[in-house]
């Protein structure tokens, strides 16, 4: 199959561009496509032929649920079999935005969409080129990360197309995204909420709204995609933290590491500092570096509040630490 490639720009929205894209996801193909967080991987919701497609072409378990994109909180209830109250006021303070909420789901979303789960994850993305395709294909888009499964996420087309290219129809260049990282996963259907995966909206955020929210893991067997391997790059990764420069430098010599991180430390090294620059940098600088063949890469921590927290969830996960 050959992927064919759309350039739109997100301040200037080609209709008929989209309008060709979203034909490909009516005829039942998928197209990637860019939101606020990463590139998504969009095919039809209510079709399970479209949903196993999807499977088959990021090499994902198909236990491991999809998330479904819509345009705004009143299509929530299309396919939601309730809506509690807070998903009114959540969607008020953060929609469109980087919070996926799980509901009980109604039949008309077919099993292959949800991993045969019962419940169906639900978020409007804050991305103009994203909400123009899931206007112009009429249906809910399923839309995981465009990467191969356990691969880091991609951030830009040119990610999606070196993971993707000649197994999808479409790909919407859009530039890159806007924070880097994907949504927060916030559950909403087993009692108390819970994240269930740390993401572009805070815990401190969302406890301003859901004051019995728990952050921990204890709802980890309701959210599939915990289990998997997941962002890891072909090189080792190390985390570091509390180490004094010198040893440190050392280190990285002995290791011969690429150093991540605020520190103008050994060589080569990637400088880069704070939540959002880590966010923003990080999938593209593991892809980066896994292609100019660097074998062990030093990340250093950072500190986990705000959106450092997901930051640190990655990170961890990328150096296979959970
Ligand atoms: P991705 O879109 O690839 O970033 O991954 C989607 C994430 O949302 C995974 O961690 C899934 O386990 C999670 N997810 C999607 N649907 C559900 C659901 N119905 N219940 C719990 N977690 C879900
Ligand atoms: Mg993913």
């Amino acid at each position: 199959m050959q992927t064919q490639t759309f350039h739109i720009t997100p301040s200037n929205i080609d209709q008929v561009q989209i309008d060709q894209a979203a034909a490909l996801i009516k005829a039942g193909e998928l197209v990637s496509f860019p939101t606020e967080t990463v590139y998504g991987l969009g095919g039809n919701a209510l079709s399970s032929a479209s949903a196993e497609k999807i499977y088959a072409a990021k090499g994902r378990p198909s236990d491991n649920p999809l998330i479904l994109h819509v345009a705004n909180v009143d299509e929530v209830a299309n396919y939601a079999a309730e809506v509690p109250d807070e998903v009114y006021a959540l969607a008020k303070a953060f929609w469109p935005g980087p919070l996926t909420v799980v509901l009980k789901k109604k039949d008309i979303i077919p099993d292959e969409s949800t991993g045969g789960l019962d419940t169906v994850a639900i978020r409007v993305p804050d991305h103009p080129i994203a909400l123009a395709l899931i206007q112009a294909a009429g249906c809910p888009l399923a839309a995981p990360s465009a990467n191969l499964s356990g691969k880091p996420s991609p951030t830009t087309a040119e990610h999606v197309l070196e993971d993707l290219n000649g197994r999808i129809a479409g790909v919407i260049d859009g530039g890159p995204t806007y924070i880097g990282l994907e949504s927060t996963v916030l559950d909403l259907a087993h009692g108390a909420p819970a994240i269930l995966r740390h993401g572009g909206i805070s815990a401190e955020q969302l406890k301003t709204h859901l004051p019995n929210l728990k952050t921990s893991n204890e709802n980890a067997a309701h959210s599939p995609g915990t289990r998997y391997r997941h962002y890891s790059p072909n090189a080792n990764v190390s985390l570091i933290s509390d180490f004094a420069s010198a040893e440190l430098r050392t280190w990285l010599e002995e290791k011969q590491a690429v150093y991540i991180g605020p520190q103008e430390l050994g060589n080569p090294h990637i400088q880069l500092s704070g939540a959002e620059a880590y966010a923003q940098n990080i999938f593209a600088l593991l892809r980066q570096l896994d292609q100019r063949g660097v074998q062990h890469i030093a990340i250093e921590s950072i500190d986990e509040s705000g959106l450092g927290r997901a930051v640190m969830d990655r990170l961890r996960r990328a150096a296979g630490l959970s």
